[in-house]
């Protein structure tokens, strides 16, 4: 028997890529390839790469060279690189890189099966490089492989117009370009028809869906529209840029009954001298009052963030106001970074001070004050039953054993031992009730005390 050709998607980075590895391994399916975690049995290998630091670059470039070498043995390999270093520095990555076949950007994700098939056809099988970032986005109708049963993501807008002074992005995704609303709505009821429970709304900006569109929608219109489909339990999304984060979101998160108490909300510094640097066009004054108004309106809510160290000019002072604005806000986690010096950003061309040394040393000062306050709201629960979706047998193969999330996006694991639920009956994608019993940093544990049978 012919076995059917084998690919394998290695992504790096964000949600965005993987949402765009989505739309990649869908497109393969539909062409009759099949998914492979096997390196060596792959015909073809894409790695959907990132750029925002610097160390990811040399993790890709070591895997890129371990492909040449194997399609040194196996020379029908097809290689794909592609998503934000491919668009970043194609020319590079060809030079560099001479084994990859196929070079294109995150732009180009959705018409990977029109690339691969122009390959396919030239005899010569010369390489492609398509990385047109100003290319209109085009998601309907393109299949999509979903990595999970449960939760989907949803693309409602694409680039990035903000140019913050550190970051790459809106040079790889190029300008911000929102979905249309009823190509949106209309991929929601599908992803439902199909039995996902959690919808994730994912964008650069998410506040700014909307701009330069004609029917009048913004995000809060478009949360309201999704809060009003059948057969959802729960919508999410990331990310939110403090500048346009207002009340009136505020009090739509609050009334929409779906739209989960999660907000990440990147603070990237407590210093409004480093802010102003960063041109993240806020000020500590303008994000505690979204806090406080968080605090207020939704007291359960969760709130998360990203925060850097070490951008050039950052004192022990600037970095003495991170410090204690996570001390005040008591985030419930982090995701934390040392600066990275990316070229052609504005902030490559301002004068470093801080040593490596001095950077790593202030990002372990920041995770120890952040993994204490994590725990501690997590420890606070201990003893209370949580609402969760319930996403999958747990990891480590222990019978009986699931996880999911709480709206808030705390991660719950649970045994269902000693209950009535027998082990046949399927939890995922269920809401189930858990007592929680204990709690590190990460996760909560706990016990199913009932479900909500849909
Ligand atoms: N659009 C989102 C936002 O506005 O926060 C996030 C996009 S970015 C890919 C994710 C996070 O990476 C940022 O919030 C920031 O903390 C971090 N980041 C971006 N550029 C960076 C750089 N040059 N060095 C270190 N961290 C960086
Ligand atoms: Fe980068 Fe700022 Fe755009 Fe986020 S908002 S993607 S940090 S430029």
């Amino acid at each position: 028997m012919i076995r059917p050709l084998l690919y394998l998607i290695k992504t790096y980075g964000c949600q965005m890529n993987v949402n765009d590895s989505e739309f990649i391994s869908g497109q393969m399916e539909d062409m009759g390839y099949k998914m492979t975690s096997e390196i060596n049995q792959a015909d073809i290998i894409i790695l959907n790469t990132c750029c925002v630091r610097k160390k990811v670059e040399h993790k890709i470039y070591s895997m890129a060279g371990k492909i040449s070498q194997i399609k040194k043995e196996k020379p029908d390999l097809i290689f794909g690189i592609c998503g934000c270093l491919a668009q970043k520095e194609k020319e590079h990555v060809h030079k560099k890189i001479p084994a990859v076949d196929l070079i294109f950007g995150p732009s180009q994700a959705s018409s990977f099966k029109d690339i691969l098939e122009h390959f396919l056809e030239n005899k010569t099988r010369k390489a492609i490089i398509d990385c047109d970032n100003r290319k209109h986005f085009r998601l309907q109708n393109i299949p999509a492989k979903h990595r999970h049963p449960i939760s989907s993501y949803v693309q409602i807008m694409k680039g990035c117009n903000n140019f913050c002074s550190y970051c790459i992005v809106p040079y790889t995704r190029g300008p911000e370009e929102s979905r249309p609303t009823e190509e949106i709505l209309s991929e929601i009821k599908k992803l439902v028809d199909y039995g996902y429970k959690e919808i994730f709304l994912l964008g650069q900006n998410v506040n700014s869906y909307g701009n330069g569109i004609e029917d009048h929608v913004n995000f809060l219109t478009l949360l309201s529209r999704i809060n009003d489909i059948e057969g959802i339990e729960r919508i999410r999304f990331t990310t939110s840029h403090p500048k346009d984060f207002n009340l009136d979101l505020i009090k739509v998160i609050k009334n929409g009954e779906k739209i989960c108490e999660h907000i990440h909300l990147p603070i990237q510094s407590g210093s409004d001298k480093i802010l102003k640097k960063m041109n993240r066009k806020y000020d500590m004054k303008q994000y505690y009052r979204i806090i406080n108004h968080i605090k207020k309106y939704i007291p359960d809510a969760s709130i998360t963030t990203d925060a850097m160290v070490g951008f050039p000019g950052e004192t022990e002072e600037d970095f003495q106001y991170t410090l204690q604005a996570f001390k005040n806000i008591r985030f419930d986690s982090a995701y934390t970074f040392i600066y990275s010096n990316r070229e052609k950003t504005l902030a490559s061309l301002f004068d470093k001070q801080t040593s490596l040394l001095t950077n790593k040393k202030r990002l372990w000062r920041l995770i120890d004050i952040q993994k204490d306050i994590s725990t501690e709201k997590n420890k606070s629960i201990i003893g209370k039953t949580v609402e969760i979706l319930v996403e999958n047998k747990s990891k480590k193969g222990i019978e009986q054993q699931y996880w999911g999330k709480t709206r808030t996006n705390k991660v719950v694991v649970f045994s269902n031992q000693h209950n009535e639920y027998d082990s046949n009956e399927d939890l995922l994608g269920q809401l189930a009730y858990i007592k929680i019993q204990r709690a590190d940093t990460y996760t909560m544990y706990g016990e199913l005390v009932d479900v909500k049978i849909k």
